[in-house]
């Protein structure tokens, strides 16, 4: 037989999103004539501004010419888009960074699931319950996991995040070699503030951990108090790596652009005590592995760095945010209990009278028509609750919270 990474078997399927289309699937069959409204849509509706188009024409215009035609570039980005960076995410608000300690890249998913690579095999890795899945399953394909039972891996730390501990997770009893935190936070649309962030890098340094910090809603923070980077928290950058993303805040799901910040003091020891630095790995990974990031994509990015693109980001941020104002009015008008929302394009609401959350699902879906995710399918944790995205269209957003209104009541 082909010798395979045996890891793959205990995978579990695209469980939650195939589930959740075949049930969707099953309604339309019966209820041809009913217009499914979907809340549970974790992409974007919102064109790209026109500055970005025009930065990408212009871009794809130089790639015709032969003085200014492009071909392979710097597998970490060119220069150009790491400086527009650094300046308008991380000086501007007084975090000190080298515009090579940023690394553009096709998407923070990518980047998040590639980087468990740089981990030792015997590593152990914290997540919080419920999780976004991919540092989950890169970590168990990597063979992380030891042994999944009951939807869990033997060896992964589990944080849940309830409204009991007001969705912070409690700091590990043992101490674990990577732990993964997500703010503003999908699936549960809460973020961490800063004394909580500050607890989380003075573990990472006394237990001599890593924590992955992924950023990639960072641009739906409304409080200033409320810190965008990891960096923000003092001696972060000898402890954390940052993912970020321009998906969900520049609307790149289909043009594809990210970035990671691998800052150099960050070090790690090798089994023969060999002191490596995570930037020269990351570098030396992303070299060997990844061609970069098209150039005409990170001239777009460049673009939605700068001015006029980001009043016309903001505008269509604007567009989300009101709509999950209204989801949240909504709740409250029906004393449901919601959470998040208002620094994140997610609801994650508690189902009333103790329904589970594929139940909740079905009850929605039967008798409004509407489509939202089952808050158990990120986690054991996630039981009792479902998310609502509000990237749908503020039209669509409306007629779907009047028919939750008809059938909350
Ligand atoms: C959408 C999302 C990302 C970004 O993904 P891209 O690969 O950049 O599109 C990263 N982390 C979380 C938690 C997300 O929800």
């Amino acid at each position: 037989m082909r010798s395979i990474n045996s890891a793959y078997a205990g995978l579990s399927g695209n469980y939650l999103f195939s589930e959740v289309a075949r049930r969707v699937r099953a309604y339309k069959e019966k209820h041809p004539e009913a217009d499914v409204i979907s809340l549970g849509i974790g992409d974007v509706s919102q064109p790209l501004v026109p500055a970005v188009i025009e930065a990408l024409h212009k871009a794809v215009d130089e790639m015709g010419r032969a003085e200014t035609f492009r071909g392979y570039g710097p597998e970490q980005g060119y220069a150009f888009l790491r400086e527009a960076i650094l300046k308008h995410d991380y000086l501007s608000r007084g975090v000190n960074l080298d515009a090579d300690e940023i690394f553009i890249s096709d998407g923070a998913k990518s980047d998040v699931g590639n980087f468990q690579e740089l981990f030792g095999e015997d590593a152990v890795i914290a997540l919080t319950d419920p999780v976004y899945p991919v540092y989950e399953d890169s970590n168990a394909m990597a063979g992380r996991g030891g042994v999944h039972e009951n939807g869990r891996w033997s060896r992964i730390v589990y944080l849940p995040c309830t409204k009991e501990n007001n969705f912070c997770p409690a700091l590990p009893e043992e101490r674990v070699d990577v732990v993964y935190l997500c703010s503003p936070n999908n699936p549960t649309g809460t973020v961490l503030d800063r004394d909580a962030l500050t607890r989380w890098v003075d573990y990472a340094k006394k237990n001599d951990s890593l924590i992955m910090f992924d950023a990639a809603y960072e641009s739906f923070i409304r409080d200033e108090s409320i810190p965008r980077s990891i960096f923000e928290i003092p001696g972060a950058d000898e402890v954390a790596v940052e993912f970020r993303s321009l998906s969900k805040t520049a609307g790149f799901t289909g043009l594809r652009c990210g970035y990671a910040v691998v800052p150099k003091k960050l070090t790690a020891r090798a089994a023969d005590g060999t002191v490596l630095h995570l930037h020269d790995m990351w570098l030396r990974r992303q070299c060997t592995k990844y061609n970069g990031c098209p150039y005409i994509v990170q001239r777009a990015a460049e673009a939605a760095f700068m001015e006029p693109a980001r009043t016309q980001m903001k505008a269509e941020l604007g567009i989300y945010q009101s709509n999950a104002d209204m989801m949240l009015k909504t709740c409250a008008k029906l004393g449901l209990e919601a959470f998040g929302g208002v620094h994140s394009p997610y609801v994650w609401l508690r189902t009333p009278g103790g329904t589970d959350s594929w139940a909740f699902f079905d009850m929605l879906l039967e008798n409004a028509g509407v489509v939202c995710t089952p808050g158990v399918g990120f986690g054991a944790s996630g039981e009792g609750y479902v998310r609502l995205t509000a990237f749908n269209t503020p039209e669509l957003t409306r007629a779907a919270l009047e028919r939750l209104e008809k059938v909350i009541k």
